[in-house]
């Protein structure tokens, strides 16, 4: 065993893991670009009061899940569990308001939780998320949505999208007395967290994973039976907009999330092999100003990395790859062939060994070489090169003018 090892929940991502990785981020990052959404990078350190305001205190992720430390002056700081909090601070600290009528952002980075490491959930993670700041408008709340729909499309990855709406500062305290009423009946059912959470924050128990809290709030109130007006419409608007696009979503009622910050829309990608959710995203109406911003609806998503990559199967085919074989004193021309061909966009690899052509062969087939190109004191004096298809066999001739004109 190597006497060091990565900090448990942190890890090293290469070879196939690192292809599906980058082909889920660029797939994302492309999209994104094609909604009109601009690149911020974001601080991976914050101050923690930046997380404990926006996310909420009673929350999983800041009572329990935080990298948090001192520096040498003795501020709290952390390291950043997800991207929303740090791009509101951004979006306000930067008065990004003031250059636009709203504001489409995205990053991407590793995020950093303490939790329990098992399959797809690490202590450091990636995410690309994406945040519209500066409209209320559910057209918005759909496009996102939309977004969702087309990443998990492009991807061939097969997901249920769930929504809900939890409301606003109007309908909420109605709906959350109504719930606590309700939760008050069926304590007894209740595991010890949720019992916690029964008074501080009774949305969480919603979505609690343990299985009698489950069962006991089969029956609970529903938050869609207790929205305001205004929420109502906003979202049987964004419904007939998803409809309009069809796009496939199921309602959940007990769709709560995590965080604290969300209003009126919140949604879910949920994976249909893995059961797991791989997307998640909401509205945040009161976040830029709670963070001391001015008034600004805003609303995002977060897409997890390393859970998608998970479920990735097809990768797109790679460029093939040329490896070159000088052979005697033909090293000179060997290099002006290897330059040609990466100035023409080949992936190229040189074989660093003097063997004969067997072990050279050999070598190419370890390498995954698709071409090898033999390089002979024939080829250098009669500026040619001997192209053989590593999968047919197949071997030719070209000469170097004719390389030069791109023939390959
Ligand atoms: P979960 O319920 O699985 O803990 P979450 O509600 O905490 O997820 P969000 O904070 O909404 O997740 O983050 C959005 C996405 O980021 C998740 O859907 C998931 O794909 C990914 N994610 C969250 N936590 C982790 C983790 N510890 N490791 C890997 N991916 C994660
Ligand atoms: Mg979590």
């Amino acid at each position: 065993m190597a006497e060091f090892q990565s900090v448990r929940g942190f890890h090293d991502i290469f070879g196939q893991e690192l292809k599906k990785f980058r082909y889920v981020s660029d797939t994302v990052r492309s999209l994104l670009k094609l909604y009109n959404f601009e690149e911020i990078i974001l601080p991976v350190v914050e101050y923690l009061e930046v997380f404990q305001r926006s996310i909420g205190e009673v929350t999983d992720i800041v009572q329990k899940e935080m990298f948090v430390f001192q520096d040498r002056k003795g501020r709290w700081l952390a390291l950043r569990p997800e991207g929303t909090a740090g791009a509101v601070r951004a979006y306000i600290q930067n008065r990004l308001y003031a250059l636009k009528p709203y504001v489409k952002l995205f990053y991407e980075g590793p995020m950093f939780r303490y939790e329990r490491p098992q399959a797809g959930r690490y202590r450091q993670f990636h995410q690309i998320g994406a945040e519209v700041f500066g409209t209320l408008d559910p057209q918005v709340d759909a496009q996102m949505i939309e977004m969702v729909h087309t990443i998990l499309t492009k991807l061939g990855i097969s997901a249920t999208i769930e929504i809900n709406s939890i409301g606003c500062r109007v309908c909420r305290p109605s709906y959350k007395k109504a719930l606590s009423d309700y939760l008050e009946d069926v304590v007894g059912h209740l595991c010890d967290v949720c019992l916690d959470r029964k008074d501080k924050n009774p949305l969480r128990v919603l979505d609690c994973k343990v299985e009698t809290c489950k069962e006991a709030v089969k029956q609970a109130p529903k938050m869609v039976d207790y929205l305001c007006q205004e929420c109502a419409t906003h979202y049987e608007t964004l419904k007939s907009y998803l409809d309009m696009l069809s796009i496939p979503y199921r309602e959940n009622h007990h769709l709560v999330r995590g965080l604290d910050y969300y209003t009126k829309t919140v949604f879910e990608a949920v994976s249909d092999e893995l059961g797991i959710t791989i997307i998640a995203g909401g509205r945040y109406d009161y976040l830029v100003e709670e963070m001391g911003g001015p008034p600004t609806p805003a609303i995002g998503f977060a897409v997890g990395i390393e859970r998608i990559s998970m479920l990735v199967k097809d990768l797109p085919q790679e460029e093939p790859l040329y490896m070159v074989i000088p052979f005697g004193d033909t090293l000179d021309y060997a290099f002006e062939v290897i330059k040609k061909l990466r100035d023409m966009g080949k992936r190229v690899e040189t074989s660093y060994k003097k063997a004969n052509l067997k072990k050279q062969l050999e070598l190419a087939n370890k390498l995954k070489a698709d071409y090898v190109v033999l390089i002979g004191e024939d080829e250098k004096r009669q500026n040619t090169i001997t192209i053989k298809n590593m999968h047919t066999g197949m071997q030719e001739s070209i000469s170097f003018l004719e390389l030069a004109h791109e023939r390959l």
